[in-house]
């Protein structure tokens, strides 16, 4: 087997690469494009495009492609070959710059909530050279931005990039107030943790329901779950484990850090953490991962099921966004530090953290709002719905010392003075024991717990990195020009403390106490996808962030249309799913166990004319009674579809998700599994939740 060392990155053009094949000027000039985000000149473009090429072909590539996030789906891409005809009727391999940094994808296909049809029919993509470009079966992967052509966003990467540049801006700000003057640029950094199941391919097929909607819609609870705790700490199986050493060489190839691998809690459930890198990048690979994932499954005959909630009952996936933001020279804004003055100036970017959590509680929930990561919020296995900020008693007890001006309990028994005391340092290990908060700090960086494992991690940090942004504008905007600036700080954070400490809970946030709790301190509980998305047009959401430059007005309500369509088609296809898999299979199934049932009753008593029967008198009746409950389920689900289909509103046909379709689909599958606990396994025309979940 190669080294990990040559592997890793083989397959990415990346700094190694450009240095090697760029001349000197070239190279400079691009490393300025994607340093400082400089303008590229077209020369230069053509020399990177051509230098591209060859490497790419070298390497076995016969296409490219302008790699792009579409606002739904996971990403697209459309392949053209290198191929140029010759004026002798021969190929040659042409790329150009032109190529490289422009593409028009068909993009009528791609949603735009409307923003293509009221400005200009096509898109284009751009290329984002701060992403490496790369080659995956065969082709040249080149990362993109996809906008219309008067430059409205089409995808999850543009406003990325908007909110990065906004942060990057009002932290600037910040620092200068300190002293900071030599740094140049601020970036924010993510490692997201991915959750996924593994399931057995062929069974998969079997399950109309995990084919076409990526969670099984029907399943009675097996005999065992995950009550006995046994598989996290459980060794991984032989299959398991081959399939996450040939993924790992995969991602490595691509120049993917990753890094860590277990079981997850759930049986079949596993998770794999790379190590964390610049926002854009960590999304853009994060992208990459889960198709990887997906595919590096089929070739071990697996299925991997990145759906946030594939089985009821057990727990769920998500995704947990570590983020934190650091200046060029490296340093951790989120790290607490060494000296009296460091610790003042990470007071202040924590201040901006809890407040930026509180004001925007509403768009960080909607960042990950989805029909499938709605199964999980809220369900005693996920954080709640309800956003709060997790700090660790230390931690909380300083913030209460400095609001309150009293003396801390901690070493030291003094009040803390900003500007001059020094912070205790936090470990991870007193700062993190709480895996309940949706938002939690861990020692020198925040983890947002609330994402789906299908989320792309862009939207989550879109709406992170600007509620921060809109927070470090107004402490810059009021710390500017003052004439004692350690005087006003304390007096900021001081404040803030004061408005925000609401958001802070240190508890547990599976308790139903809490969600009792939170309501009472105000704190927002957005339960559904068709109760958060409608916030995103909120005044004072447009405000913040058309203000920053992160969306323009159409944007956002194109955006929020989008996703509450999503949301309804996601619902539709389950319900139709589901009424398929009744009347075709499970119905028919039962009736075919209740008839043998009552026929051998039958036979017994011919044989046996005294014989009772009272076990299949029973079984019979409890069946029958449960088709006709699975029979009025359906046919109200019927219905229900049918009247969707007349509902042109997306608010309106979204909240007759909520409130009817899903409602529904609960009291039919109630009734299926009701069913299937009493049926015969030799009946079923597909495998239950025990083959599923024991079977790899
Ligand atoms: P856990 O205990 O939740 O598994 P780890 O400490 O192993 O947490 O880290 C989880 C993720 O956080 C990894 O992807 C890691 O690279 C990332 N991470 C660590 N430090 C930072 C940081 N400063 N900023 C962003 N992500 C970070
Ligand atoms: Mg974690």
């Amino acid at each position: 087997m190669e080294k990990v060392t040559e592997i890793f990155g083989s397959m990415v053009f990346d700094d190694r690469v450009m240095k090697a094949r760029l001349s000197e000027k070239v190279y400079k000039s691009l490393k300025r494009t994607i340093d400082r985000g400089t303008k590229l000149d077209s020369s230069v473009a053509d020399a990177v495009a051509s230098a591209m090429k060859d490497w790419a072909i070298e390497k076995g590539a016969t296409h490219y492609t302008h790699w792009f996030q579409p606002e739904t789906g996971l990403t697209a891409e459309k392949h053209d070959s290198f191929i140029t005809p010759a004026p002798d009727g021969r190929v040659i391999m042409d790329f150009s710059g032109k190529e490289l940094v422009k593409g028009e994808p068909d993009a009528s296909s791609f949603p735009s909530g409307g923003l293509r049809a009221t400005f200009e029919a096509r898109g284009y993509t751009a290329w984002d050279p701060t992403s490496y470009a790369f080659i995956k079966d065969g082709t040249l992967y080149i990362p993109t931005a996809f906008c219309s052509y008067t430059g409205e966003a089409l995808d999850k990467k543009v406003p990325l990039l908007r909110s990065m540049e906004a942060i990057n801006k009002q932290a600037l700000r910040i620092l200068k107030l300190f002293g900071n003057d030599k740094v140049r640029s601020i970036k924010t950094s993510v490692g997201p943790e991915q959750e996924y199941f593994l399931v057995d391919r062929e069974m998969w097929k079997q399950r109309k329901d995990l084919v076409m909607t990526g969670r099984t819609l029907f399943g009675a609870m097996p005999p065992k779950g995950q009550e006995m705790d046994d598989h996290y700490f459980g060794s991984i199986k032989p299959r398991v484990a081959e399939y996450m050493a040939d993924l790992d060489r995969e991602l490595w190839k691509l120049g993917i850090y990753a890094k860590t691998k277990h079981n997850e809690v759930a049986p079949a459930q596993h998770e794999l953490a790379p190590i964390y890198d610049t926002t854009n990048i960590a999304a853009d690979h994060n992208q990459l991962t889960m198709e990887v994932m997906q595919k590096v499954a089929l070739r071990h005959n697996l299925v991997c099921l990145l759906h946030e909630k594939p089985f009821a009952g057990v727990n769920g996936s998500g995704k947990h966004n570590n983020w934190s933001m650091s200046t060029d020279s490296g340093e951790n804004l989120l790290s607490p530090g060494d000296t009296p003055q460091e610790n003042a100036q990470f007071l202040l970017f924590l201040a901006a953290v809890i407040k930026a959590v509180d004001d925007y509680q509403d768009l960080l929930r909607l960042s990950v709002a989805t029909a499938g990561n709605d199964h999980r919020l809220g369900a005693n296995e996920a954080p709640p719905a309800v956003i709060s900020i997790f700090l660790g008693n230390e931690l909380t007890e300083i913030l209460e010392s400095i609001e309150q001006d009293v003396p801390y309990g901690g070493t030291k028994k003094e009040k803390m003075q900003l500007g001059v005391d020094v912070l205790p340092k936090f470990s991870k290990d007193t700062t993190d024991r709480n895996r309940t908060s949706p938002f939690a700090f861990t020692g020198n960086k925040f983890e947002f717990r609330m994402l789906g494992s299908s989320n792309s991690i862009s939207c989550a940090n879109i709406h992170l990195n600007a509620a921060v942004a809109e927070v470090l504008r107004q402490f810059a905007d009021e710390l500017e020009g003052v004439s004692d600036f350690h005087a006003a700080l304390h007096d900021l954070i001081r404040k803030t403390i004061h408005d925000h400490k609401r958001i802070i809970f240190n508890g547990n946030g599976y308790d139903d106490a809490w969600i009792a709790e939170a309501e009472k301190r105000g704190l927002m509980n957005l339960k559904t996808t068709a109760d958060a998305m409608p916030h995103l047009c909120d005044e004072k959401n447009v405000k913040m962030l058309t203000a920053h430059g992160i969306f323009t007005e159409p944007e956002l309500y194109s955006r929020r249309d989008i996703m509450l369509e999503n949301y309804t088609k996601t619902v539709n296809i389950e319900a139709n799913t589901m009424i398929d898999m009744a009347r075709k299979e499970i119905l028919p199934a039962v009736l075919h166990f209740t008839a043998d049932t009552a026929k051998q009753a039958a036979e017994k008593k011919q044989f046996a004319p005294n014989a009772a029967c009272a076990y299949e008198q029973h079984l019979v009746e409890q069946l029958s009674e449960l088709t006709d409950k699975m029979d009025s389920a359906t046919v109200a689900l019927e219905d229900s579809v049918a009247k969707l289909r007349s509902i042109a509103d997306v608010l309106e046909a979204s909240a007759f998700v909520r409130d009817t379709l899903l409602p529904q689909m609960a009291e039919l599958r109630q009734a299926a599994d009701a069913a299937e606990a009493l049926t015969a396994e030799t009946y079923y025309p597909f495998p239950a939740y025990d083959k599923l979940l024991f079977g790899v």
